[in-house]
């Protein structure tokens, strides 16, 4: 099975991204994980996304296009996987289609995670307050984030509504009932 986790910058993506990993053995493939891992390792990946990222923009799509590929390949996602933060323009999405086609694939299903943006600046700023805020996560950066969001990434809505692919949930509601939720519609698909 292959799942797209869909929704802004702080729905609970990731997290969710891992629970199904742990339950159902799909791997995570988080594109913002690879890229932050490139730039840790300070490798000429890292040293050419690491301005992009601080700043919240996209990386080109050539580049995320490649370590998805890359990724995929590995035989852990010989019986699917979770894509996390990808696809995050029409181009991603076509390409993701196209990779998973010629290997006898599909995108099963897009799980939109739903939220309100005023509660996902006051969950940023919460991390902030905590001390677990990421590089990316101050308050201009998030804004410019949900700013890319909503122009480049939630047109991807209408791409996958158009295969019949979208389930929406509820991304306010406290993690266990989301977690439960995805579970029932993947069970449901079973
Ligand atoms: P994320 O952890 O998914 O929020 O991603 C963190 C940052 O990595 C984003 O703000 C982008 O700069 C970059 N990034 C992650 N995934 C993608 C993608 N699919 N396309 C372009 N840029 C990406």
């Amino acid at each position: 099975m292959n799942l797209v986790l869909f929704g802004p910058p702080g729905a609970g993506k990731g997290t969710q991204a891992k629970v199904l990993m742990e339950t159902r053995r799909l791997p995570q493939l988080s594109t913002g994980d690879m890229l932050r891992a490139a730039v840790a390792a300070g490798s000429a990946l890292g040293h050419e996304v690491e301005d992009i990222l601080a700043k919240g923009n996209l990386v080109p799509d050539a580049i995320v296009i490649k370590i998805i590929a890359d990724r995929y390949d590995r035989p852990d996602c010989a019986q699917g996987a979770v894509f996390d933060g990808f696809p995050r323009t029409i181009a991603q999405a076509e390409a993701l289609d196209a990779m998973l086609a010629a290997r006898g694939k599909k995108i099963d299903r897009v799980l939109e995670l739903k939220v309100d943006e005023a509660i996902l600046l006051s969950r940023v700023a919460q991390r902030i307050k905590e001390g677990t805020a990421r590089a990316d996560d101050n308050p201009e950066t998030v804004k410019n984030r949900l700013n890319v969001y909503r122009r480049d990434t939630a047109p991807l809505l209408e791409y996958y509504g158009k295969q019949g692919k979208v389930t929406t949930l509820d991304g306010m509601a406290p993690i266990p009932d989301v977690t439960r939720q995805i579970a029932a519609i993947l069970d449901a698909r079973a």
